[in-house]
């Protein structure tokens, strides 16, 4: 069953037997994705007659049993892992990019880039150095956004059209440094199904965790069984918007290392 709208699917890292993940702390493992699951989830929505879009191609058309894979921060496993599976099945995929993550352990090199580039997926931007935007003045937001553009792009050497919130942090502030920056659709962590309707700077996601069955995958796709995390990210941003994101942030991660619940 096809849905009026695009379900734009938030990867981050994929996990390989015996390869040690770029961080190891609960809070980021949990978006760790075994690769096998990966190829299990790509090869399912194959089957069921789905096609893998990148983030421009999902925005020229909505709907029509497309799903738009995206991934953030740029580790080694978008290239190495992620990208033959969807290959094979004939699926594109747009990586959003930390700049200053480039060359670190885990992460893609420069050359790495070009090669994802050239194996035809979209090189989208992750920021520079994965700062909370909302928290940073408005110097550091330039930096972040028009910055991290300039240098991807002479490091890809091709336009970069896309960014990505690190975090998820956005607001009205963030989406105006975006646009200004030249950058043509902006991707949050807000989770949805997108629209030919949806602001092109407010595109929503879902996120896969450790744990997401392909079936769910699907559902996604579909524009189902997304309302619960809809209502408990309400709660999540009314809590941020009290606590400050960084009394937040301690509390979750002890939340998320079974001290507190
Ligand atoms: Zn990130």
């Amino acid at each position: 069953m096809a849905t009026r709208g695009t379900a734009f699917l938030m990867y981050h890292e994929l996990g390989i037997p015996g390869r040690a993940t770029c961080q190891s702390e609960p809070g980021y493992v949990r978006y760790v994705i075994p690769a096998s699951d990966f190829r299990d989830q790509m090869e399912w929505l194959a089957k069921e007659g789905w096609r893998g879009r990148n983030v421009t191609q999902a925005m020229e058309s909505f709907g029509d049993k497309s799903v738009c894979i995206t991934f953030d921060d740029g580790c080694e496993t978008d290239l190495i892992s992620a990208a033959p599976v969807l290959k094979e099945l004939g699926f594109v995929a747009t990586s959003y990019i930390t700049v200053e993550f480039l060359g670190k352990p885990g992460y893609m090199s420069q050359t790495q880039v070009r090669e994802l580039h050239a194996l035809g997926f979209e090189i989208g931007c992750h920021s520079l150095t994965h700062p909370y935007l909302t928290d940073v003045d408005d110097n550091r937001l330039h930096e972040e956004t028009a910055g991290a553009k300039d240098m991807l792009e002479q490091i890809a050497g091709i336009r970069v059209d896309h960014f990505s919130c690190p975090g998820g942090r956005w607001d009205a502030r963030v989406m105006r440094a975006v646009k200004q920056a030249n950058f043509r659709t902006m991707a949050t962590s807000q989770t949805g199904v997108n629209l030919s309707t949806t602001d092109p700077f407010a595109l929503t996601r879902v996120t896969m965790l450790k744990g997401t069955n392909s079936d769910d995958v699907l559902h996604y796709c579909q524009g189902k069984g997304l309302l619960r995390t809809q209502l408990k990210e309400k709660a999540r941003d009314a809590a941020k918007l009290v606590l400050g994101n960084s009394i937040y942030d301690s509390l979750r991660s002890l939340i998320v290392r079974g001290r507190l619940r």
